[in-house]
């Protein structure tokens, strides 16, 4: 009997998908080529790099802000072998989590690479050669990203790294040169700086962070500076020599001019990630994929072709985890004929750095460029009862709101524990509030969180405690 639902990729797309449909009572089966579950965020992304960012923020504080609390523990030691131990532990147990849930939920896996022969039909070849053949009624390609590489660069994942390789570093580097100021170039430079390398980071763009609200992103350039990371901005990497004992990287001013080398023992290159279809048999099958290389989806995440759906990071939208979840949700969901839906207006979106930052909704930079009139409120940690009592008082929250309705357009914090302030933004725009809204709610003292209340109150210049 045919599947009603093969899912090709288990990633927190792919396996949310694959559990969603089975929830609604489809015959599912989902189709991996790693020989885990989990996907990028799992295996190689969200999870080691969090594991990664954990552990080295609280060595640096045991080092740092212990003692001004009165803690004794002399110069702490850092044992990487064991960190990496902590981190592959912590993969272990979380992609075994997953292939729990597809059992628990009656979901066949198989293992290998999936190659849509034909709408309806899946073929699966495993490690060994063997290839097993699907019959199904809907297809979900979930197939994720790779990472974007550099032209005449290449990734040896040993000394020119990909993120992957920078999880897994045997050594602290004396100098780590990261290409790309994103998201994952600043949390995994923070990682190695904060274990002891020096790390210059190389960026394109005049400055750091690319969508992330501006003020937010200078100030932290500035928190970051203040670490010890060093930025070239406005630069690019256009060759490694890695003939000798030291990387020699060419760099270039962005707009073009004379270049300079700089050396490194490892050269993490960070500038993002690409769509990733190889042997999918798209082309075949005639799915239709944008310039960008991404598949193309509908609202309702239908392909060109009837029967194929798409999800997660291999079509547009933000490469996220969370974004993926809900397109797997919502895709299932319509597949099964009900109302699936995402609200791309409202996701969030988080820097592991420290501080953190956390965003939702839109930047200041996207409400001048729309012509929409705001209101900003704006709170600092500074004045926090909550964040001076943990030592952490760097950063702000930012409210925009619609200046003519008080609606809540885009909520941005830097700070301590943004990661979970953000979802009470995210609850809060999910049900339309008002910035009034959140400075009547009640907010538990002293917690971060009065902090949003704070800014909320400052959108109609009434903070209380500045
Ligand atoms: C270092 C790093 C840190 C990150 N941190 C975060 C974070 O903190 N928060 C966050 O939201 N996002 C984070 N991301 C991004 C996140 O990992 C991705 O957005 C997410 O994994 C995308 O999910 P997905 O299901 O679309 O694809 P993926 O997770 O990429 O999964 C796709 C799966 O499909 C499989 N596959 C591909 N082709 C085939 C085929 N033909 N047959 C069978 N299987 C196939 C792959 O092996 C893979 O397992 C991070 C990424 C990296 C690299």
């Amino acid at each position: 009997m045919p599947y009603d639902l093969v899912v090709i990729g288990t990633g927190p797309g792919g396996y949310v998908c694959a559990i969603r449909a089975a929830q609604l009572g489809m015959k599912t089966a989902v189709v991996e080529k790693r020989s885990t579950f989990g996907g990028t965020c799992l295996n190689v992304g969200c999870i080691p790099s969090k594991a990664m960012l954990h552990a080295s923020e609280l060595y640096e504080e045991a080092g740092e802000s212990f003692v001004h609390m009165g803690i004794k523990v002399g110069t702490p030691g850092m044992d990487l072998p064991a960190l990496h131990k902590y981190r592959l532990q912590n993969v272990d147990s979380n992609v075994k989590g997953v292939a729990f849930l597809l059992k628990k939920n009656k979901i066949d896996a198989f293992q290998g690479a999936g190659r849509i022969v034909a709408p309806g039909k899946v073929e699966v070849k495993a490690a060994d050669g063997k290839t097993t053949a699907l019959e199904t009624k809907n297809i979900v390609v979930a197939t994720g990203s790779d990472v974007a590489r550099l032209n005449g660069i290449d990734i040896d994942e040993k000394r020119i790294v990909s993120s992957t390789g920078a999880l897994e570093l045997p050594v602290v580097p004396n100098k780590l040169l990261v290409v790309g100021a994103g998201i994952i170039g600043l949390e995994l430079g923070s990682v190695w700086r904060r274990l002891g390398a020096e790390v210059i980071i190389v960026e394109f763009l005049d400055h750091i962070l690319p969508g992330i609200d501006r003020e937010i992103a200078n100030q932290f350039h500035r928190l970051l500076l203040r670490q010890g990371l060093v930025f070239k901005l406005s630069s690019k990497v256009v060759a490694v020599d890695t003939s000798g004992k030291t990387l020699k990287a060419k760099v270039e001013p962005a707009a073009g001019g004379a270049a300079e080398t700089l050396e490194a023992d490892v050269v993490l290159v960070a500038i993002g990630r690409v769509p990733y279809t190889e042997g999918l048999g798209l082309e075949t099958v005639g799915v239709n994929k944008d310039n960008r290389g991404r598949v193309m989806v509908d609202p309702h995440f239908k392909t060109s072709v009837e029967g194929i759906y798409a999800i997660g990071d291999v079509i547009a939208g933000p490469m996220l985890a969370h974004k993926g979840e809900e397109e797997g949700m919502a895709a299932a969901e319509i597949i099964a004929g009900q109302a699936g839906h995402v609200n791309y207006d409202v996701i969030p979106n988080v820097v592991y750095t420290k501080p953190e930052i956390a965003s939702v909704g839109k930047t200041e930079e996207e409400l001048k460029a729309a012509g929409v009139a705001y209101s900003i409120g704006k709170f600092p940690f500074s004045a926090n009862a909550r964040a001076r009592a943990n030592l952490a008082t760097e950063g702000f929250v930012k409210i925009l709101s619609d200046a003519k309705t008080d609606r809540v357009l885009g909520v941005h914090i830097l700070g301590p524990d943004a990661e979970t302030m953000i979802a009470e933004a995210a609850i809060a725009m999910e049900f339309g509030a008002s910035s009034e809204d959140i400075a009547r709610t009640c907010h538990a003292h002293p917690t971060l969180s009065e902090t949003v209340k704070e800014a909320a109150l400052a959108v109609d210049k009434r903070a209380i405690n500045m």
